[in-house]
C-alpha cells in the first residue's frame, strides 16, 4: 500500500520506516515547511501535497493537529473522521469526550478568560492544575494553583488563552496504556506502562516491569474500548493515566490521551515481538492484530543532550535512537531502550544515566 504520514519529525520517521518494513511505500508531509519528504529528510521529492494525497492509499499521522488543507483534500483516505480526531487537539474537546464516554477523569470547569478563571481560582476549594485549551505539551502552557497563592497574579498570566482548570491529582503514580484498534474493532494492548515525568516532561517509561493487577489493566482497556469506539478508531492510541489509592483499592483517572503512537511506548521497539509503530502498520492495512510477547525493557529519554555518550551504543543491552534534531534544554532529541531483569536494575539504570542524557529546561 502507499501511505502518507502527516508530520515528518521522529514518529513520522518510526511510522515510515516500519511501513517500509511491511513492504508498503511510505512518504511524510511536513507540516513546518510544507513539503513532502521521503525517508530520509536530507532528500527532497518534487511531489506536491495535493499529488501525494492523489498518490496515497491511505493517510494517517505522527501528531493529530492536522492541517484544514489537509482534512479538506484528503478526506476519504484517512480511516477515521479526521476532523474528530483534531479537534481533540482542543483539551476541552477532549475532555468532553471522557466525560461522554463516561471515563472517569479529574473534575474540570472551562474558562474563556481571566475573569473566568478569576471567579474560578476565589471559589477553589482544593488545588488546581490550569492548562491552556490549545498548544500545550511536555507540561508546557500549565499553571498549578495552591489555595496560598495569589489568584490575581495567577488568573493574568494563565488567562491570556482560553482553558481548563482541574483538580489536581494526588496520584500515586502514573501509567499509561498503548494499543490499537483495527477496522473490525479488535484490540491488542500492551500492559500498562509505568512513566516517570520530571519537570513535566516524560523521562522515563517501564514496559512489562511493573507486576499490573489484572483489575487496572482490565479498567484502562475498558477505557481504551469506549475511547476509540466512540471515534470509531483505527490505529494506534495512548492514554495517560494517574493511578489513585483509596485505602487499597486503586483506580485509573484518565490524565489525557494521544491518538497516535506514543513516546511511553517506545520501549516496544525492544521489548516487544511487534512494536506500537508495527502495530499500528498492521491496523491501518487490516492485518490481524497480532500476539503479543513482550520482555522487560526500560526507556530512558534523551532530553537536551547532544549526544548519547558511546558507552551506551556499544552495551550489548541497549538500543540506542538519535533523532537527529538539534538539541537545546527540554527537547527530546532520542531514547535509549535498556533490556532489563527487573524494577530495581532498572532503576539503577536511570541512576547511572539519566543526569547525563536529560538536560531539563529552567
Ligand atoms: P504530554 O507531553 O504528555 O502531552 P502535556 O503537556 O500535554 O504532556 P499533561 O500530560 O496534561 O501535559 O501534564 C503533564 C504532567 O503534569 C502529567 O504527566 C502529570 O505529571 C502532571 N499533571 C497534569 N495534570 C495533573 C493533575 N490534574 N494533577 C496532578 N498532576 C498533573
Ligand atoms: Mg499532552
Ligand atoms: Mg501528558
Amino acid at each position: 500500500m502507499k501511505i502518507l504520514f502527516v508530520g515528518d519529525g521522529q514518529l513520522g520517521q518510526m511510522l515510515g520506516a516500519s511501513g517500509i518494513g511491511h513492504g508498503h511505500e511510505c512518504l511524510l508531509f511536513s507540516t513546518r515547511t510544507n513539503t513532502v519528504k521521503p525517508l530520509s529528510a536530507q532528500l527532497d521529492l518534487a511531489m506536491s501535497l495535493a499529488e501525494a494525497i492523489a498518490w496515497a492509499d491511505v493517510v494517517s499521522w505522527e501528531h493529530e493537529d492536522i492541517p484544514a488543507d489537509i482534512l479538506a483534500a484528503a478526506h476519504d483516505k484517512f480511516l477515521m473522521d479526521p476532523a474528530r480526531i483534531k479537534s481533540l487537539t482542543d483539551r476541552r474537546a477532549e475532555k468532553k469526550l471522557f466525560d461522554d464516554c463516561r471515563v472517569a477523569t479529574s473534575p474540570w470547569q472551562t474558562y474563556r478568560d481571566a475573569d473566568e478563571l478569576l471567579k474560578i481560582l476565589h471559589q477553589a476549594e482544593q488545588p488546581l492544575v490550569l492548562k491552556a485549551a490549545r498548544g500545550g505539551y511536555d507540561g508546557k502552557g500549565q499553571w498549578r494553583f495552591r489555595l496560598a497563592d495569589n489568584p490575581v497574579e495567577l488568573a493574568q498570566q494563565a488567562g491570556r488563552a482560553p482553558g481548563i482548570a482541574e483538580h489536581m491529582i494526588p496520584f500515586e503514580r502514573e501509567v499509561s496504556l498503548v494499543g490499537a484498534r483495527s477496522k473490525d474493532g479488535s484490540i491488542c494492548c500492551y500492559p500498562l506502562i509505568t512513566n516517570v515525568h520530571e519537570r513535566g516532561i516524560l523521562s522515563y517509561s517501564l514496559g512489562a516491569i511493573d507486576p499490573v493487577e489484572d483489575e487496572l489493566q482490565q479498567q484502562a482497556e475498558e477505557a481504551f474500548r469506549r475511547l476509540t469506539d466512540s471515534l470509531n478508531y483505527v490505529g494506534v492510541l495512548a492514554i495517560e493515566f494517574f493511578v489513585v489509592t483509596d485505602g487499597k483499592q486503586s483506580r485509573l483517572l484518565v490524565n489525557e490521551i494521544a491518538p497516535r503512537v506514543h513516546n511511553s511506548g517506545h520501549w516496544t521497539m525492544t521489548g516487544a515481538n511487534c512494536s506500537q509503530f508495527d502495530l499500528h502498520i498492521r491496523a491501518l492495512t487490516g492485518m490481524p492484530l497480532p500476539l503479543l510477547r513482550l520482555e522487560p525493557t526500560l526507556m530512558l529519554n534523551v532530553i537536551g543532550a547532544d549526544q548519547i555518550p558511546v558507552g551506551l551504543w556499544h552495551h550489548p543491552d541497549t538500543q540506542c535512537h538519535w533523532y537527529n534534531k538539534d538539541p537545546r534544554p527540554g527537547r527530546k532529541v532520542g531514547h535509549v531502550n535498556i533490556r532489563t531483569a527487573n524494577r530495581d536494575t532498572a532503576i539503577k539504570w536511570v541512576a547511572q544515566w539519566a543526569e547525563k542524557l536529560q538536560v531539563l529546561a529552567d
